[in-house]
């Protein structure tokens, strides 16, 4: 498939874009300290190297109180200005553009300094911010627009003002967080003057043809969010103020409705862009869950934007457009939207990579070179481990055989893609299949390899992985007893009650998996979460409608901690929430006893429970599988969860068969 509509070039003001793809802002961390600016300028130029039309930095602050955390990214100074030239020129040599997004965090900064509209507290940060007084609006104003001069002075080809996701813009914008009585709030009109104003200033600084971008809020999905109507407005007015393209923006960071992960269906906010788009008549940018050029183009050839943001797609693979534009669509890596390297990273002080390509954000010291050993690698398993590691070395040149005993590429990964909404766990498999086809891997399925076989090799690197783990249980041969292998691949389809034994990231998983219904469509994903037609509801927030679950579900551990605090920090809310609305029972501190015709026998504080079900699913965590290791007494590599099963996670085996393969 070729892709006309999104790899034609567009002019934003004074600046010819190549292609339609922006890849979409996103902190990684490396914006926070002057040490990092290096590699910060070699993440953004990999991605110039691969073709995107403009690059949008992460948030950089227009003054202290407008930091995410302490110290953290801001362009105050000349002398900063004249630093970040590292990162421009490093995307110009390369023939990209790159856009510096200026993003006051408002009551969002993690610190004591924090502003805002009012003094009232965000749900996501333990600072109360200060009420910003008139004057000091005033003056934050005038800084977003000096910061935007010091964006030119530096090189950036446009920016970027950070109007949505809840930031200190948005917190003027809507009625729940801007209660003031003076110019800056009130009425509708007054809530709207701060952007304005911000926008209007900078236009003054830059003149009339470098671009400004601005990221509007479509659907706050907070309640006291703002209406459409006021949305609409908005965007009219700042078009007449001097804005060159509207990006958009979907959700707070504190709604309770997801907006990015994986469980939000494909292009789920594509028809509030369209609807944005038909009110103005500047260039419109989509974004949030639109990760392949397939999505990309139909949404602009459909005429509902005219730019399309992808933010994780260009972390997860550098080359995506490149890849769209030379037929190699079959082989980008595609960003999973698992928030796991990304996000979760960042929201907990660490660097962001991806979980599917680590070497974001590591462009200088995690490198697959070519090799000059003319060296055979052999490959004993082909979960997510032995994958990355037979493509690493692959495309490191070296002669590579890939093992695997079972008739399918992709071990644990299989069984994750069979969970609803991580149907994006497919793309990984389809990636890495074609890839080894690519770079000639050999590939043997059905094979089990011994130590004869693998005599002949260089290098050997054992990932066989893991086996489920089968508590010692009174009753477990019992037939009610049953894997959640077995279920996920449809081996056992279980009755309509239904016992999970662990409640980790796979019991939460199976529950989900055993409650959803498979008629629901993009319709009901809405409902269920609450999200309305902003014209009526304010914010786009309505009733939830509440799920008609396909089982009965008792979701058990034995630990006394609640069920699923262990899950992923952007992520886990929304799982947990999603047992909730399935109406999964969730029993923890429990002892099991037993599992007979009655059902599974439990105990909490010594009273006995038991629970009649028809299955009893076990969830309890897994057990490397070494044999063939032990057998090759230490001549091999380990890794994966043939490393270490606890918590094995695709993020830890990707990596470290990646990184393995950078220092063979
Ligand atoms: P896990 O997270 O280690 O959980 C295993 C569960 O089994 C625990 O709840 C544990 O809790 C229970 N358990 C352990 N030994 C048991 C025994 N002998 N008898 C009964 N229960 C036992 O493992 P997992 O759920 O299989 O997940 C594996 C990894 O996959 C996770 O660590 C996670 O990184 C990844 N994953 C992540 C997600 C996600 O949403 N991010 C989803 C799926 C998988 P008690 O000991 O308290 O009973
Ligand atoms: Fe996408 Fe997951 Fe990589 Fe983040 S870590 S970019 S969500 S694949």
């Amino acid at each position: 498939m070729s892709y006309p509509h999104l790899l034609a070039p567009i002019t934003i003001g004074n600046l010819e874009l190549r292609n339609r793809v922006v890849m979409g802002s996103m902190h990684t961390g490396l914006e926070d300290s002057r040490r990092d600016l290096a590699a910060l300028a070699a993440y953004f130029a990999e991605r110039a190297r691969g073709g995107v039309g403009l690059i949008v930095t992460g948030g950089y602050a227009p003054n202290k109180r407008g930091w995410l955390k302490p110290f953290a990214s801001e362009l105050t100074t000349r002398l900063q200005s004249m630093r970040h030239r590292e990162i421009t020129g490093a995307v110009h040599d390369e023939g990209g553009a790159i856009a510096l997004q200026v993003l006051h965090a408002g009551r969002y900064g993690y610190h004591p300094l924090s502003v805002s509209a009012s003094n009232k507290k965000s749900p996501i940060t333990p600072f109360r911010p200060r009420a910003l007084s008139t004057n000091g609006v005033d003056q934050t104003a005038t800084d977003f627009a000096e910061t935007v001069a010091l964006a030119v002075k530096a090189g950036y080809d446009a920016v970027e003002i950070m109007g949505s996701e809840g930031y200190l813009i948005n917190q003027f914008l809507a009625a729940r967080t801007n209660d003031r009585n003076d110019a800056w709030g009130g009425t509708a009109e007054r809530r709207m003057r701060f952007p304005l104003e911000v926008v209007r200033r900078s236009r003054d600084l830059v003149g009339a043809d470098f671009p400004i971008v601005y990221r509007i809020s479509l659907l706050d999905l907070v309640e006291g969010g703002q209406t459409w109507d006021e949305v609409v407005t908005l965007a009219h007015q700042l078009e007449e103020a001097g804005v060159t393209v509207l990006n958009t923006g979907i959700g707070w960071h504190e709604a309770r409705v997801p907006t990015i992960i994986t469980q939000v269906p494909r292009g789920a906010w594509r028809s509030a862009t369209a609807r944005l788009k038909a009110e103005v008549s500047i260039p419109v940018c989509a974004s949030n869950r639109i990760n392949t050029p397939e999505l990309a183009e139909e949404i602009l050839a459909a005429g509902e934007a005219d730019l399309v943001s992808m933010a994780r797609p260009l972390l997860a693979d550098a080359f995506f457009v490149e890849k769209a534009a030379t037929s190699r669509a079959d082989e980008i890596n595609t960003c999973i939207a698992c928030n796991q390297a990304c996000l979760d990273h960042v929201f907990k002080n660490r660097k962001a990579s991806c979980l599917v390509n680590p070497r974001a954000c590591r462009e200088t010291t995690l490198v697959l070179g070519p090799t000059k050993r003319a060296a055979t690698v052999a490959v004993v398993g082909a979960g997510p481990a032995g994958l990355a590691t037979a493509v690493s070395a692959a495309e490191r040149g070296f002669a590579v055989t890939l093992f695997e005993k079972s008739e399918a590429l992709g071990g644990q990964f299989r069984l994750a893609m069979a969970v609803p909404g991580k149907e994006e766990f497919a793309e990984t498999l389809r990636y890495f299949t074609r890839r080894l086809e690519v770079l000639g891997v050999e590939v043997r399925l059905r094979t089990e390899a011994t130590a004869g076989d693998l005599a002949s090799y260089d290098e050997v690197v054992v990932a066989t992985g893991v086996v489920g783990r089968v508590p010692d249980l009174d009753g477990i041969d019992h037939p009610s007893v049953v894997s959640y292998a077995d279920v996920l691949t449809g081996v056992v389809v279980p009755g309509k009650r239904v016992a999970v034994v662990g409640a980790g990231g796979i019991g939460v998983d199976v529950s989900h998996f055993l409650t959803h219904d498979p008629a629901d469509d993009l319709d009901d994903w809405m409902a269920h979460w609450g999200v309305g037609d902003p014209g009526v509801h304010p914010g786009g927030l309505t009733e939830r409608k509440p799920r008609t679950p396909i089982r009965e579900v008792t979701l058990l551990q034995r630990k006394t901690t609640p069920i699923g605090v262990d899950l992923g920090k952007t992520s886990g809310w929304a799982h947990r929430a999603v047992l909730k609305q399935s109406g999964v029972v969730q029993v923890n501190g429990v002892t099991y006893d037993r599992v007979d015709d009655e059902g599974l026998h439990y105990s909490v504080d010594g009273t006995p429970h038991v629970l009649a079900v028809d299955h009893v699913v076990l969830c309890a965590g897994q057990e490397s599988v070494r044999d063939l290791y032990d057998e090759l007494g230490g001549g091999a590599h380990l890794i994966g969860g043939a490393d270490v099963a606890a918590e094995l996670d695709a993020k830890r085996a990707i990596e470290q068969g990646t990184r393995l393969v950078a220092a063979l």
